[in-house]
C-alpha cells in the first residue's frame, strides 16, 4: 500500500503502535494518533515520538475525531463494531494493524521466513525457546505479542533472517496473512469479555493458517481436540507433537526420550524428556512444538537439545521463587485462565495453598474447581471472581477432597500473610489467579512482581 498523503489514523498507542506512526510518518502519511487514555497515562509512549508532525486526540471523547480518515489502523482487541468504527467503514476507510503492515513490507522488501506461535496458552513459553533454539545456529528476531513490535525490527531484517512472532487472538483476527511455519499450541476459551463466542475465537487462531500456501508448514497439537480438527483445513504440510501419542509425521515421546519423525520414516533423537527444565506436563507440550518448528526451521538437533536443557523458563509462568520453613514458593501470575492454573497444580506434586482470584474474563470454573479441591489443602481467594470461584469450589462434591479451608482477602498482602500461617513443610504456596489483574493491578507483571517481593520479604 502507499501512504503518501493519506490521511491515516492509529486507534490506541502503546507498545504495538509507535514504531508504526513513526513508520506511517516517514511513509509521508498525515498521520492521527487516538487513544482513550490521557496525555499523562501515555506519556512514555508520546515520548518516543517527540518531534514527528503527528496529529493527537487523547482522552474520553478520542472517537470523535475519526471521520475523515482514509486508513484505520487498529490496536489488538480493539472491537470492530464500535459505532464510530462501523460509521468509518461504511464511508469506505480502510482498516489495517501493526502486524499487516509488517507482514505485507516483510514480503515485499525482505523476504524474511516467518514463524508464528498462536495458542491460547504457552505462546510466551514457545516463542521464547524458539528464538534461543534458532539463535543458537541463525540470524533470528523474536517479537509480536511478547512485546517487541516486529515493525521496530523490519529495517534489519536480511532473506536469511528467521522472524519469530508470538501472535494473539487479537492480533490474528482479520490479519490476512499467515507465517510460512505455523505452531498452534493449543485452544481453550479465554477473552470471552473481548471475543463475541467461543467460535469468533477460534476463527481468529485460525487466521495463523487460513492464508498459508501449499509450500507451508503447520504444526499443531495432537491431544488438544480442537487444535487437532482444525489441522484437517490446513493448506501446507501438516505436523503434529503429542505427549500421549506418536503421530506419523511430528515430535513426541518414546521410552522416555524426545523424537522427531519429519519424513514419516526415519526417527531422529533430542534427548531424554527428564532432562528438561521446565516443569509440568504442559511444559512438555511447549518443549515438543518448540523443537519440532526449530527443527523444521534447519536447527541441528543437538542445539535444539541444548536449549532444553538449559532453558528454565519465562518470569511469572509457574516461577520458583525460594523455600522458607520446609514450603516452596512459586509465581505464576501469567496464568490469567483457569485451564493455566490447572497446568500449574498439576505439575506440582505436593499439597498446594492457591492463592487465586482477579479481574473476570466471564471464563467457567468449575473444572479449575474440581482440580483444586483434589490438590489444594486452603485456596485463599482475591478479587472481583472471589465469589465466583468459591461457590464453584463449595460445588465440588467427591471423595478425592484435599480441599480444607477456603478464605477471602481483600489485598494480595493479606493473602500472602494467610497463606504463610496455613501452609505446612513439604506444600507449595502458588499464585496462579486463573484470572487477569486488572481489578486490583496494572498487569499481571505488577501483580507477581507484588508477589515477590512479598515472598522475598519473610523472614525465616
Ligand atoms: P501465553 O503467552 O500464551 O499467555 P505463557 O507461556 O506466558 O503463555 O504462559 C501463561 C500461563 O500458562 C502460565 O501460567 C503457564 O504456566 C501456563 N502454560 C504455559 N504453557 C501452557 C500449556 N501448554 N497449557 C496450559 N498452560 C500453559
Amino acid at each position: 500500500m502507499t501512504y503518501a498523503g493519506k490521511k491515516a489514523a492509529v486507534i490506541g498507542l502503546a507498545v504495538n503502535n509507535t514504531p508504526l506512526v513513526r513508520f506511517l510518518v516517514e511513509r509521508g502519511a498525515e498521520v492521527t494518533v487516538l487513544d482513550r487514555k490521557t496525555r499523562d497515562e501515555l506519556q512514555e509512549y508520546l515520548d518516543r515520538l517527540t518531534g514527528l508532525p503527528v496529529t493527537y486526540h487523547l482522552g474520553p471523547d478520542y472517537l470523535e475525531h475519526l471521520r475523515g480518515h482514509e486508513v484505520i489502523f487498529l490496536s489488538p482487541g480493539v472491537p470492530k463494531n464500535l459505532p464510530a468504527l462501523q460509521e468509518a467503514a461504511a464511508s469506505g476507510a480502510v482498516f489495517s494493524s501493526e502486524l499487516q503492515v509488517f507482514f505485507a513490507e516483510n514480503r515485499e522488501r525482505n523476504g524474511s521466513p516467518v514463524l508464528g506461535v498462536t495458542g491460547s496458552s504457552g505462546k510466551t513459553t514457545t516463542t521464547t525457546m524458539l528464538g534461543m533454539m534458532l539463535e543458537k545456529e541463525k540470524p533470528v528476531k523474536v517479537g509480536g505479542n511478547i512485546g517487541r513490535p516486529p515493525l521496530s525490527f523490519l529495517p534489519e531484517l536480511t532473506p536469511e533472517t528467521w522472524v519469530i512472532l508470538e501472535l494473539s487472538s487479537f492480533q490474528l483476527q482479520d490479519l490476512g496473512y499467515s507465517p510460512q511455519i505455523a505452531v498452534l499450541l493449543n485452544i481453550t476459551p479465554n477473552h470471552l469479555d473481548v471475543h463475541s463466542s467461543f467460535a469468533e475465537y477460534v476463527q481468529a487462531k485460525e487466521e495463523i493458517i487460513k492464508s498459508q500456501s501449499g509450500n507451508d508448514i503447520a504444526i499443531f497439537n495432537w491431544d488438544n481436540p480442537v487444535t487437532r480438527r482444525l489441522a484437517a483445513t490446513a493448506k501446507g504440510k501438516v505436523y503434529f507433537f503429542s505427549r500421549c501419542a506418536q503421530p506419523e509425521t511430528g515430535a513426541f515421546v518414546k521410552n522416555g526420550d524426545i523424537i522427531l519423525r519429519l519424513d514419516g520414516k526415519n526417527e531422529e533423537y533430542i534427548c531424554p524428556a527428564v532432562e528438561r527444565r521446565l516443569p509440568g506436563e504442559h511444559n512438555l507440550e511447549n518443549i515438543l512444538a518448540a523443537a519440532l518448528a526449530a527443527r523444521l526451521a534447519g536447527v541441528s538437533p543437538k542445539a535444539i537439545a541444548g536449549v532444553i536443557r538449559e532453558f528454565k523458563g519465562v518470569e511469572h509462568r509457574l516461577e520458583f521463587l525460594r523455600e522458607l520453613d520446609g514450603v516452596a514458593y512459586y509465581n505464576d501470575s501469567k496464568a490469567t485462565t483457569p485451564e493455566e492454573t490447572i497446568a500449574g497444580l498439576r505439575a506440582l506434586s505436593v499439597p498446594v495453598v492457591l492463592i487465586a482470584g482477579g479481574y473476570d474474563k466471564k471464563l467457567p470454573f468449575t473444572e479449575l474447581a474440581k482440580e483444586a479441591a483434589g490438590r489444594c489443602r486452603v485456596v485463599i481467594l482475591i478479587g472481583a471472581t472471589a465469589g465466583k470461584i468459591r461457590r464453584a469450589l463449595e460445588a465440588v462434591e467427591g471423595k478425592n477432597r484435599l480441599l480444607q479451608e477456603i478464605h477471602q482477602a481483600a489485598t494480595l498482602e493479606e493473602a500472602v500473610t494467610i497463606a504463610r500461617s496455613k501452609a505446612g513443610a513439604g506444600e507449595a504456596v502458588l499464585l496462579s489467579p486463573a484470572c487477569a489483574s486488572y481489578d486490583m493491578f496494572r498487569n499481571f507483571e505488577e501483580r507477581g512482581r507484588r508477589f515477590k517481593e512479598l515472598v522475598f520479604s519473610m523472614q525465616p
